[in-house]
């Protein structure tokens, strides 16, 4: 357990069941990336307490009232969630920038809002009847059949780091809006904007006792032991392919329903037809928006030859421009790194991209930024010259790192677009929209953003092909992902003719034959 009895700082217990409650494992530091310090403590939870969240959820499911709440009713509750965030702006978005080191700008105008909005469409598609009448059948027999969309049980929610509260609402708003109850397990680096919205949910008093509970700790234990509870339904994962992978395992031994959202190597496809000038901020806003830790980053730049050169010196140019510093500053660009670990393994990725021969064309080390000294900032790096089977344009670096590979023809760019394990997003710049289209219907993403980046909508349909997923989050889909379908079949026939039921599969014409 940490001694922090001499500091002030807040000290966040695990909620269970509707109460705050102690960790059997004590508390863990959580860090502000930017004064490389503690800000806060939270608890330390283990499989044990994953065992009561997972108890308190699974009595909630099964004896509470939630499941059967109209969703009428589920939608209001939601709504006053996205309430309580709206009212919150301010200090939920400090208390992320102070977290995870991101700029005040985006938690401000993107994290925050966009939380808020992704809650107020799950509110709207709770109301959704669940149920749906399938055409009149007299084969095999006079019956009426309709499907029923019902929540699946206790989901096990696990977020990453990178947008910790927007990642949160991502997981709950549709678990909650199907009628599932949940236990999230916040990621470590950045718990304290889901541990925030929790408490702001208990004064509140808007859910029921059990529906939401929260266990934060180490990924490998508490993570871990509800991939593998069998008191868990669903297991829904935002993370690394590499954990991803190990989750799927965990959750196979009891057949769980599963999402996974993993990572990317997401290419931005420059065509020799793109106004450069919207091309070159479009890839820096692609790679470099949230310091480069954003699963859909557009790490991959895909530049024609024809071009090259004058691309270059102009994305070179514009990312020299870009302000480091403090993440509470509303002017600054890029904030530090979540960690002092995390910034070793960009560092390592930029030795490697040097070893593989790529041309180190700006950035590549720490920035030092007055009054935030032992704060992780690197600066924008861009590499030109990149092959792209190297590991440099292949693995996910997280970082604020552009690998930018040299293209002769269209057809060489997409399958370069396509050549990586990953299938998260992709762009296209270009000025001939038609072309863009039949370019993104054939690259092997789950997104295509065409002259723009980042852009993901809470009504349309996000997750990965290949190794950067499976399933997809939001809007209908994502609350699907939530439901499990039931056929009921109702025989209209057999009573009124007084036929037994074995004879009504038999044609008329073949009985007593
Ligand atoms: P991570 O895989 O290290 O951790 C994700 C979560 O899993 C954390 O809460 C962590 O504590 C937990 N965890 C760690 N080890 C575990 C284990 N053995 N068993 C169960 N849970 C465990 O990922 P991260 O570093 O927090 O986040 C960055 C990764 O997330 C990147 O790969 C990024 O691409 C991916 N990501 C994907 C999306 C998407 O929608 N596809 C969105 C955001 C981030």
């Amino acid at each position: 357990m940490d001694d922090h009895t001499n500091d002030d700082l807040p000290c966040y217990g695990l909620y269970i069941d509707g109460s705050w409650t102690d960790a059997e494992g004590g508390t863990m530091p959580v860090n502000e990336p930017a004064l490389g310090r503690p800000m806060a403590y939270v608890a330390r939870g283990s499989a044990a307490d994953v065992d009561r969240a997972v108890a308190a959820a699974r009595e909630a499911f099964d004896r509470g009232p939630w499941p059967h709440t109209p969703g009428h009713e589920r939608a209001r509750i939601l709504n006053a969630i996205a309430d309580l965030i709206e009212e919150h702006t301010a200090e939920f978005a400090e208390l992320e920038s102070r977290n995870l080191g991101a700029p005040l700008r985006k938690t401000t105008f993107v994290d925050i809002p966009w939380s808020v909005e992704h809650l107020r469409v799950f509110a709207e598609l709770a109301t959704i009847h669940p149920y749906e009448a399938l055409p009149w059948t007299d084969i095999p027999s006079v019956s009426w059949n309709f499907v029923w969309r019902e929540p699946i049980g206790v989901c096990g929610q696990i977020v990453p780091w990178n947008y910790p509260l927007l990642m949160t609402i991502w997981k709950i708003a549709p678990a909650l809006a199907a009628g599932n109850t949940v236990v999230l397990k916040p990621a470590s680096y950045t718990p304290l904007t889901a541990l925030m919205l929790t408490r702001l949910i208990h004064e509140s008093g808007v859910l029921p006792r059990g529906v939401l509970n929260v266990v934060t700790g180490p990924g490998a234990e508490v993570g871990d032991a509800l991939a593998r509870h069998p008191g868990v339904d669903k297991v829904s994962f935002t993370g690394s392919t590499e954990t991803g992978r190990h989750i799927m395992r965990l959750a196979s031994d009891t057949i769980k329903r599963l999402t996974l959202e993993l990572g990317g190597k997401s290419p931005s496809l420059v065509m020799p037809d793109a106004d450069l000038e919207l091309a070159v901020d479009g890839v820096l806003f692609g790679v470099f928006f949230n310091g480069g830790q954003s699963c859909e980053a557009g790490t991959r730049c895909l530049a024609p030859e024809s071009l090259h050169d004058e691309f270059i010196e102009r994305l070179v140019t514009r990312a020299r421009s870009l302000r480091i510093g403090d993440p509470l500053d509303l002017e600054t660009d890029l904030g530090p790194l979540v960690s002092e670990a995390q910034c070793r393994i960009v560092e390592e990725y930029i030795e490697v991209g040097k070893h593989e021969g790529a041309r180190l064309v700006t950035g590549g080390k720490r920035a030092r930024v007055p009054g935030f000294e032992r704060g992780p900032f690197i600066e924008p790096t861009i590499f030109t010259n990149v092959l792209n089977g190297t590991r440099l344009a292949q693995e996910e670096i997280f970082g604020p790192v552009l690998s930018v590979i040299p293209y002769r023809t269209v057809t060489e760019a997409i399958e370069l677009a396509n050549a990586s394990r990953y299938g998260l997003g992709a762009a296209v710049w270009s000025r001939d929209l038609q072309g863009a289209i039949e370019v993104a219907k054939r690259i092997r993403t789950g997104t295509v953003w065409i002259n723009d980046h980042h852009i993901i909508l809470p009504r349309a349909p996000f997750g990965g092909y290949k190794q950067s997923g499976i399933g997809r989050e939001h809007g209908i889909y994502g609350l699907m992902a939530y439901t499990e379908l039931k056929h009921i079949h109702v025989d209209l026939m057999q009573k009124r003719s007084g036929r037994v039921w074995w004879d009504v599969l038999i044609p008329q014409s073949e009985q007593g034959a």
